[in-house]
């Protein structure tokens, strides 16, 4: 017997025993496994108003995934809606403009904008969903130039929990739209956003590889860098360990290095000039810090393109200093006895602080720094959330009170309790049911 909403709905529709249900709900990150009662591929908004009408009617709650790269917590029941089929991207260059459909990634967004000379404010990484990137706010390599990604959301179309199609924005439906603007989960399901982009069309970017000996020295005097960046400059310091993989490329298999990313939008004599005392801070194995045109920003972190297990725990600092150095390097240093793969410090600051005119819900503005730890040898999942917890504790005197919900990883997002407030009231006022509790 088909399940009641093939009727109601033009995607598939698949339950745990139909062929390509696995497929359907799979997550980019496959330490995840979703498994339920039914998933749900929309290929239209109406089909997201069905799905989301007929849970509502029988009490079940709705889940959203696009990519599966947030994949945390397995959904064990209700409803998987599946938005990857929702893509299509237009960009009007007139009013420098993206319509971006709610299953595109930033890789399909770039090329558009890309040949209208303009850009995205995107994340590190081109694979990762726009939507759900921008429900968190988004912090990407231009951090620190072009602030949180969702400061440029213009309005974001939403299927409320009673199954409406709202679009939210700056005049209508404020009070949404300043939640959907960093508030993350709970909203509704988006099914398409505009998005305002910019024009970069000049940047001095890359990666500065820095072997094991030179981390301690590379990594304090980054730090200490940062009290007087150029405010154009966004670069991050990630200590990795190359598990000895084929998937690593030969150079860098079976090696701990220290990564240290930087970006800065502008020509190349200025770039130079603001990686100078960088470059200084140790020789560098390999150097590809320089002109990258922008629709290739992708490469500066090089983040993984393919799918796999990945355990994730992140926070925000207010602050850095030698002492964060000292205890950061004792917990995720070369002489370090840990689980995880990557531990990351990203500079933020500079335009992440002015939030935008009528406000939102992001949470970080006054962050300095994002931290980041990934794990990704299965084998060792077990032993991460105490190693985990250990470093969270070891950083608490430097620690924001809020933890972006893109960066909490397997972790606990957290917003100001003012914020939290008033986050609350909008989920009740467009989803009194609860459905996407
Ligand atoms: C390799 C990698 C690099 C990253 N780099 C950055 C970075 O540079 N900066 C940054 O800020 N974050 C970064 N992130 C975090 C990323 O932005 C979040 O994990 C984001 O939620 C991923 O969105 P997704 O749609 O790809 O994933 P999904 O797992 O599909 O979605 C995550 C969540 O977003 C919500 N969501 C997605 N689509 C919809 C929708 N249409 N309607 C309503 N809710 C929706 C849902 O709550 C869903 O559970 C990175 C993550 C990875 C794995």
């Amino acid at each position: 017997m088909s399940h009641p909403l093939t009727s109601r709905v033009t995607g598939p529709v698949l339950t745990p025993d139909d062929e390509g249900f696995s497929d359907e709900v799979a997550a980019h990150n496959r330490a995840v496994v979703h498994a339920p009662d039914v998933a749900v591929g929309a290929t239209s908004t109406q089909d997201v108003v069905e799905t989301v009408r007929w849970a509502a009617e029988q009490g079940m709650p709705v889940h959203v995934q696009a990519t599966g790269h947030g994949a945390t917590t397995p959904v064990t029941s209700g409803v998987l809606l599946t938005t990857h089929r929702l893509g299509g991207v237009a960009v009007d260059p007139v009013a420098r403009v993206a319509t971006i459909g709610a299953g595109a990634a930033w890789t399909d967004v770039v090329p558009v904008a890309d040949a209208h000379g303009l850009t995205p404010v995107a994340g590190s990484s081109a694979h990762v969903g726009v939507v759900g990137y921008l429900l968190g706010g988004g912090l990407g390599p231009f951090a620190r130039s072009h602030g949180f990604s969702s400061d440029r959301l213009e309005s974001v179309t939403v299927v409320t929990g009673t199954g409406e199609v709202v679009e939210a924005s700056a005049g209508e439906h404020p009070e949404l739209f300043w939640a959907l603007r960093g508030g993350k989960t709970g909203l509704g399901v988006v099914t398409q956003v505009r998005l305002l982009l910019v024009e970069m069309p000049a940047l001095y970017a890359g990666t500065l590889f820095f072997d094991i000996e030179h981390i301690d020295t590379v990594l304090r005097g980054w730090l200490a860098w940062t009290a007087t960046a150029d405010p154009d400059t966004t670069t991050s310091a990630a200590i990795v360990r190359f598990p000895p993989l084929e998937v690593v490329p030969p150079f860098l298999r079976g090696r701990t290095v220290l990564l240290l990313r930087v970006a800065r939008p502008g020509d190349e004599g200025a770039g130079a000039a603001a990686a100078a005392p960088l470059r200084a801070l140790a020789p560098a194995f390999l150097d590809t810090v320089g002109v990258l045109p922008v629709a290739r920003s992708a490469e500066i972190h090089n983040d993984p393109t393919e799918p796999g297990p990945s355990w994730v725990r992140g926070l925000l600092l207010d602050r850095a200093d030698g002492d964060l150095a000292s205890t950061w390097l004792a917990h995720v240093g070369p002489d370090a006895s840990h689980p995880f793969v990557a531990a990351e410090l990203r500079h933020v600051a500079g335009a992440t602080g002015p939030d935008v005119p009528g406000g939102s819900a992001v949470s970080g503005r006054g962050a300095a720094f994002v931290l980041g730890i990934v794990g990704a040898d299965p084998s060792r999942f077990g032993e991460m959330p105490a190693a985990a917890d250990a470093i969270v504790q070891a950083v608490a005197p430097w620690a924001s009170a809020e933890v972006n919900p893109n960066f909490a990883g397997f972790g606990t997002a957290s917003w100001a309790p003012s914020t939290a407030d008033r986050l609350t009231r909008v989920r009740r006022t467009y989803d009194p049911a609860g459905v996407f509790a």
